[in-house]
Order: structure tokens, then C-alpha cells, then sequence
């Protein structure tokens, strides 16, 4: 369908310039709580990205920073 390619360039063209290909992923600051539905925010330490939900003191972890098998 020819509107379903013009609807990608355009989105590739917008990428490139609001977005750095260094990028990997978007991440919100404040997600909501699995458990208990509160929000969770976002808390970094040394090696890695978390989000911590005061409420429950669920931990759920999104990435690690530096990836060593
Ligand atoms: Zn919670």
C-alpha cells in the first residue's frame, strides 16, 4: 500500500533527527507497579537501571549498563 510507505520514510526521516542512532531505547522515569499498581521510579546504581516502587519494595530491573557475560 502506498500509504503504508510514505508513513515509514516519514517516520525514519523524524528519527533521525529528534533520535541518535546511539540511543537503544526509550525509558520512562516512573512505570506502574505490577504489584500493587503504585508508581515505581526510576533509581540507577553503579552497573545497572532499576525501577523501585516504594509502596511494595518491588525491584524490577530494566537494563544492565555495562554487560558482562
Ligand atoms: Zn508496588
Amino acid at each position: 500500500m502506498a500509504n503504508t510507505e510514505l508513513e515509514k520514510s516519514v517516520g525514519i526521516k523524524n528519527s533521525q533527527v529528534e533520535h541518535p542512532r546511539e540511543t537503544p531505547l526509550e525509558i520512562n522515569h516512573e512505570i506502574e507497579c505490577p504489584r500493587c499498581y503504585a508508581m515505581m521510579s526510576l533509581c540507577s546504581d553503579f552497573d545497572s537501571l532499576f525501577y523501585s516502587c516504594e509502596e511494595c519494595s518491588f525491584i524490577l530491573y530494566t537494563i544492565k549498563k555495562n554487560y558482562l557475560p
